[in-house]
């Protein structure tokens, strides 16, 4: 199993919301409740900060201001009463943050919804007979929603099950289907053997039952839940009576299904967490230990247990089973569960059987306008005036293959900075390296090995030139729903055919399959020692060719991509990808020593109000930051310097480099989706720029930083590379 290293993970759902003021049925409750609400929050609690520490420093420095050019920061963006010293993410944006409209998600998502509007519009008015097909069914309005969901349950045929072999004989059949329900078998790049393997390992959501929950929206999401049960009782028993011993029994079971989603969450950030291998330089995969827990029930075969799992995916060499001690737990959990055929247990994973493939194709149900009062009306009157938008948005997080092949032509019109974006990757690249060679912790064998995988990290920048071309094909009749059900059983499929191909053949069709290039992210892929710069970041919103600065800021982002490959979990492998060791003994311990010292510095920094940062889980994110403006940073004064700038005039210029910075992470995060975003990798928007400019001498003396809340000692200002 591997991972991408993005540099946003969770927003990206988000993201989806900014696009089309739409999103996933699971999330268009907290939309509606949570979004816009939560912003109102936000305004009251979370930056009352910004305003606290006022005192009107005389001595502060203030910004260059050069009249009349759009290229500076915008000064009416700051709180000058607050003290950069004690929180300069509040003093760049403060007075954005306190005034801008609720809903705002700043700079870098602004950017991107003006992207995804115009991919939107090429692919509505596309030429080619597939996406024709589904635009037409994107627009056909006389879908009734409890057909479609009828055609959903008809299709996966989920048996009553007796026992948990059956429990899981009906997860294999829906995985031929394309859905992972408890456990999935999805098609990914395998570490050991270097190739494509399925990788037997968690299931996959049907909804984040646990964002719902720390976001306040468990109550709709309860709600929905025991909708969705209604509608399948509904179906499958059309003279159903809704009496209180049934409604009764509803919510149970609706308790059940979110209790059930959220184990899968846990275990999934466990997971997570033991892959970025924190402190230092543990393996990716935990080391196969014994079988302990997988026979404690001597005498009884469970079919959860790894050898069940072999036998009942029938994937034979083809596969890599998740032998984690986590996974190994999570298996333990679901045999608990079923252990003597419990009946609510197996009422409760025959629900979500048929559940789960709802929920996740919820997002293409028609909405039904006029369904005030039915009882299976789960999601709300679509607010955006567009539906199709929400459908093909849909569709890019579902299929996303089929969307990158579909507007690839449009991707590659409006990546206007892939020239620029590529010259900055190499610039940096040289600044990378001359800074390895100088660096004197290193041995020399370390730092030999480091500047080889260095040398051999490949860039994508922008689309390629081509996507994997598998073919997908539509059924003429089809409604919609039964279109995305033909995608999902392909999409699996082809995924399938992929198995054995080895990685370095083609870095680039992990992302072909599974991520929309449309997408604004960029990532390291630590198994191919490559970064991918998605088309948002090289288009003109993002790194415009009129404004020097946002370029720079923004490739900030480049080099965090980079950094990703000696972060404390890129540094794990060598140059060709491989899961190596290229470290000696002392250099090790000298660089965990250095990452243990970073985590002391975020895990002072507060995540939302009371709750300090988890520097230790945001570790990797936080390496890479820091490697991104450090190399950001040294590029713009080289090239500053080079056009003759000195002194005061370069200060100025330096100044506005770390203003621009923080706009780059511009955005109004209530504090309900800062108490979700406390359970990602990344450190929450204000984090990054408020973690990263106290490790940076210069901007200690170009704002006058000699105290404050953020302030470190210059001693204890870590330095990597
Ligand atoms: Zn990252």
């Amino acid at each position: 199993m591997w991972k991408y290293f993005s540099h946003s993970n969770l927003f990206r759902n988000f993201a989806v919301l900014f696009e089309t003021k739409q999103i996933f049925l699971t999330f268009y409750i907290m939309q509606k409740k949570l979004w816009m609400g939560a912003a109102i929050l936000f305004c009251g609690l979370t930056f009352t900060s910004c305003i606290d520490n006022a005192d009107n420093p005389a001595d502060q420095p203030q910004p260059f201001d050069p009249k009349g050019s759009e290229k500076f920061i915008n000064e009416a963006w700051m709180d000058k009463n607050v003290k950069p010293g004690d929180d300069f993410y509040c003093y760049a944006l403060g007075t954005w943050l306190k005034t801008s409209p609720e809903d705002d998600a700043g700079f870098q998502y602004n950017a991107n919804t003006k992207q995804a509007k115009a991919l939107c519009e090429y692919f509505m008015a596309s030429s080619n007979p597939l996406a024709q097909h589904l635009v037409k069914n994107f627009k056909d309005t006389k879908r009734k929603k409890m057909d479609e969901v009828k055609t959903i349950l008809d299709r996966m045929n989920i048996q009553k099950p007796k026992n948990a072999a059956d429990v899981l004989n009906e997860i294999v059949r829906l995985r031929d289907k394309g859905f992972y329900p408890i456990i999935g078998s999805a098609v990914d790049g395998e570490n050991n053997t270097h190739s494509f393997r399925a990788v037997v390992t968690l299931g996959q959501q049907a909804s984040s039952a646990k964002s719902a929950i720390d976001m306040g929206a468990t109550s709709a999401l309860k709600k929905m839940i025991e909708n969705i049960l209604t509608v399948i009782d509904e179906i499958e028993n059309p003279d159903l009576k809704i009496t209180d011993e049934y409604v009764k029994q509803l919510m149970t079971r609706s308790e059940n299904i979110l209790k059930l989603e959220q184990k899968l969450f846990e275990y999934t950030v466990k997971q997570s967490e033991s892959v970025i291998a924190v402190p230092g330089l543990s393996p990716a995969r935990e080391t196969v230990e014994s079988n302990r827990i997988a026979t404690r029930r001597a005498g009884e075969v469970s079919p959860f247990t790894l050898e069940g799992l072999k036998a009942a995916f029938n994937l034979g060499d083809k596969a890599s089973f998740n032998d984690s001690k986590i996974f190994k737990e999570y298996l333990e959990g679901i045999n608990a569960q079923l252990a003597g055929n419990d009946a609510t247990a197996l009422q409760t994973f025959y629900d979500y059987l048929r559940y789960q493939p709802i929920c996740v194709l919820g997002t293409f149900l028609p909405v039904d306008k006029n369904a005030s009062g039915d009882d299976y009306s789960y999601t709300e009157e679509v607010e955006t005036p567009d539906e199709t938008i929400h459908y093909f948005s849909s569709l890019t997080s579902s299929i996303p293959l089929l969307a990158n092949q579909l507007t690839l032509e449009k991707m590659r019109e409006l990546s206007t900075g892939k020239e620029t974006c590529t010259t900055m990757l190499e610039e940096m690249r040289k600044l990378f390296d001359e800074r390895l060679q100088k660096l004197d912790w290193l041995s020399d064998a370390t730092r030999q090995a480091a500047r080889t995988k260095l040398q051999k990290m490949q860039f994508f920048v922008g689309v390629p030139d081509h996507v994997y071309d598998a073919q997908f094909t539509l059924d003429e009749g089809n409604t919609l729903i039964q279109d995305m059900l033909q995608l999902y059983a392909q999409n699996h499929a082809i995924k399938e055919k992929l198995i054995g191909k080895k990685l370095e053949e083609s870095p680039l069709l992990m992302m072909d399959i599974s991520e929309w290039y449309g997408v604004h992210n960029a990532y390291y892929n630590p198994v191919t020692n490559s970064l991918n710069i998605l088309p948002a970041f090289c288009g003109d919103n993002l790194l415009p060719a009129n404004d020097e600065y946002t370029r720079y800021a923004v490739g900030m982002v480049f080099g965090h991509e980079m950094t990703h490959g000696f972060d404390s979990s890129g540094s794990n492998y060598d140059e060709n990808g491989y899961y190596r060791n290229w470290w000696t003994d002392a250099d090790k311990t000298t660089f965990v020593d250095k990452q243990n010292q970073l985590i002391a510095l975020y895990n002072r920094l507060e995540a939302y109000p009371g709750q300090p940062a988890n520097g230790t889980r945001t570790l990797t994110e936080n390496m890479a930051d820091y490697g991104g403006v450090e190399l950001a940073y040294a590029l713009f004064l080289k090239n500053m310097t080079a056009k003759g700038m000195s002194g005061e005039e370069l200060d100025h210029a330096c100044r506005e480099f770390f203003l621009h910075y923080a706009k780059l992470w511009q955005a109004k995060l209530s504090l309900d989706m800062l108490k979700a975003y406390y359970n990602d990798v990344h450190s929450c928007h204000g984090n990054r720029i408020r973690g990263i400019v106290t490790l940076m001498d210069d901007w200690y003396r170009v704002f006058n930083v000699k105290d404050g809340k953020l302030f470190v000692e210059p001693e204890k200002r870590v330095k990597i590379w």
